[in-house]
């Protein structure tokens, strides 16, 4: 009936539109039972050194067991969550789960800072500051470098002011922020300037490519000498294979995450991965490329 009515035609009522916003309000009560239920969950992705194999990190991924769906992805359901505030009670949740974890590792005597995907909506949340202030202090004998916030390149940050404080005021409590996706936004260079990011995490799809597409190499290349012009350390998302870290190694990239050093994978399995994870040979013997 929408479409019929063409561009430009003024509706007072659309029935399409009605119909997806009930269909929406059901699907964020389902959010809101499926925490209640515990439903979501979260999976960890290693962060590794790729030259000596030490594990510097691991990555929490949400996900929800959903009861009639199935296992759903973070990108099938965070887009439409996060025009609402159900999206900070979700992200809480995250947070503190991660945490949770963080200090059981160091229980057991493994010390893996967890990162935690933060969402634009989460930034702008007043509050955040504090309430992770509150979370870290529920773990008084977790280093508060234990935990390090992932913001989004992409997530069009509306005050950047605020955000930029909110951050600092993280940094000073001791937690580490580094910065999604870079490269895949429009303002990645302000970002870079202003926010207090550590750590900038090169998008995977600079990095899946790189082997057959002498742009996503050139891209590659500036992302890299940028984020040593400005002292921060690089992590590239998407190794899939070993020939991604060959070149990564030899463009002086140590850090890397990817299906081809570890999928997602519950808590309970990093101990073992661990154990037995070692990098390629051919990873090792790698020496950088001197930069001019
Ligand atoms: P991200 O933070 O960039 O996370 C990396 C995504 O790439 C993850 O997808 C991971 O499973 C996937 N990945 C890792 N290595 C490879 C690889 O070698 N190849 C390919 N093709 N993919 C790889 P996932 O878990 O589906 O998450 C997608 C996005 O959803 C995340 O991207 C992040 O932006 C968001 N997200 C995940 N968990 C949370 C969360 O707890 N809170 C918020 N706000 N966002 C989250
Ligand atoms: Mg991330
Ligand atoms: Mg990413
Ligand atoms: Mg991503």
């Amino acid at each position: 009936q929408a479409k019929l009515a063409g561009k430009g035609r003024f509706q007072l009522f659309d029935p399409e539109h009605d119909r997806s916003m009930r269909s929406l309000h059901r699907e964020l009560d389902r959010v809101e039972q499926g925490l209640d239920k515990s439903e979501f969950f979260l999976l960890y992705q290693p962060k590794v050194n790729m030259r000596s194999g030490e594990l510097i990190g691991a990555e929490a991924l949400l996900r929800w067991q959903h009861p009639e769906l199935g296992l759903l992805l973070p990108g099938q359901y965070l887009p439409f969550i996060e025009g609402h505030s159900l999206m900070e009670t979700l992200g809480d949740w995250v947070l503190r789960e991660a945490l949770a974890q963080a200090a059981k590792w160091h229980q057991a005597g493994l010390e893996i800072p967890v990162s935690v995907n933060i969402s634009a909506r989460q930034l702008h949340q007043l509050d955040l500051a504090g309430r992770i202030e509150e979370l870290l202090k529920l773990y008084p004998e977790l280093p508060s470098g234990r935990l390090e916030l992932e913001v989004l390149e992409t997530g069009a940050l509306e005050d950047l002011a605020l955000v930029t404080d909110l951050l600092n005021t993280c940094v000073r409590m001791g937690v580490s922020v580094s910065l999604d996706d870079f490269g895949t936004g429009y303002s990645s260079l302000t970002y870079l300037k202003r926010l207090p990011a550590s750590t900038v995490k090169v998008d995977q799809s600079f990095v899946q490519d790189v082997l057959d597409a002498p742009e996503d190499f050139k891209i590659l290349l500036g992302i890299l000498g940028m984020a040593r012009a400005f002292e921060r350390q690089v992590i590239a998302e998407g190794v899939e294979t070993i020939e991604h870290g060959k070149l990564l190694l030899r463009l002086g990239c140590e850090f890397g995450q990817g299906f081809g050093i570890a999928k997602p994978m519950p808590a309970e399995s990093l101990p073992a991965w661990y154990q037995e994870w070692r990098p390629p040979p051919s990873w090792a013997e790698l020496s950088p490329i001197p930069s001019n």
